[in-house]
C-alpha cells in the first residue's frame, strides 16, 4: 500500500498512539489504514455419500480440483457466501448447511470457514470458473490433483469423521511447513499419531503456498 485511499497522499508505516503494532498511516488526513485477514468460505456438497468437486478453470491452480469456495463479500453472511460460491462454480443449490471446519492460515492472512451441505438436486453444471464439476465417492477423490492444502485437509477430516459419523466443529492452523491442530482434543489425537509414526514431521508435513 503506497497511497492513501482517502486523499491520495503518500503513506508512512508507523505505530499509532495507543496501538501496539505498525500500521499504514496517512499524515495528510490522519487516516489509519488497517489491514486484517480475509475470510474464505467454502462447503462440502454431499449427495448420497458422494461429494461435488470442481476442476478450476482459472489461476491459481488451473486444472486442479477443489470444493466450491471463495472470498466473503462485504455485507454477506457466511452461509450466503457458501451458497453463492456453490452456485457460481458448480451451478449447485445447497441445503442443510452446517459449519464444520475453520482454518487459520496466518502466514497468508487468511481464514477458511468450511461448511458441510447437501445438494438439493443433481442439476449442477460447470460455472464460468470451472472446467468441469462431478460427484466423487471417497475412492475416486483425486488426492494428487487437489488445488490447495486446505482443500486436502478439509476432505481428509471429512472422510475421517464420516467413519464415526461425528462431524464436530474444529479449528486448525495451517503453517507454511505443515499443519498444527488447535483444539485440545485434536492435539491429543496428534500426539497419538506421533507415537505411531517414527518420522512424524516427514509424514505429516504439508506444503502451503
Ligand atoms: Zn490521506
Amino acid at each position: 500500500m503506497n497511497h492513501c485511499s482517502n486523499c491520495g497522499s503518500s503513506l508512512v508505516v508507523t505505530t499509532p498512539p495507543g496501538d501496539d503494532r505498525p500500521r499504514f498511516f496517512c499524515p495528510a488526513c490522519n487516516t489509519v489504514h488497517y489491514e486484517n485477514p480475509r475470510m474464505v468460505v467454502g462447503c462440502i456438497p454431499e449427495h448420497n455419500g458422494r461429494i461435488l468437486l470442481c476442476r478450476r478453470a482459472i489461476e491459481p491452480r488451473l486444472g486442479l480440483w477443489t470444493i466450491p469456495a471463495g472470498y466473503l463479500e462485504n455485507g454477506e453472511t457466511v452461509n450466503a457466501c457458501a451458497e453463492r460460491e456453490a452456485f457460481e462454480e458448480a451451478r449447485a443449490c445447497l441445503t442443510d448447511l452446517s459449519p464444520y471446519l475453520l482454518f487459520n492460515i496466518c502466514h497468508i492472512n487468511q481464514m477458511y470457514l468450511m461448511f458441510r451441505a447437501r445438494l438439493t438436486d443433481l442439476n449442477f453444471s460447470a460455472g464460468s470458473e470451472s472446467l468441469e464439476v462431478s460427484l466423487f465417492d471417497e475412492k475416486q477423490i483425486p488426492w494428487n490433483d487437489l488445488a490447495f492444502t486446505v482443500i486436502t485437509e478439509t476432505l481428509r477430516h471429512y472422510f475421517k469423521d464420516r467413519v464415526s459419523g461425528r462431524f464436530t466443529f474444529d479449528i486448525f492452523d495451517i503453517l507454511p511447513s505443515g499443519f498444527a491442530f488447535s483444539t485440545p482434543q485434536e492435539k491429543r489425537q496428534s500426539n497419538d499419531d506421533l507415537a505411531e509414526h517414527p518420522s512424524p514431521h516427514a509424514s505429516q508435513t504439508v506444503q502451503m503456498d
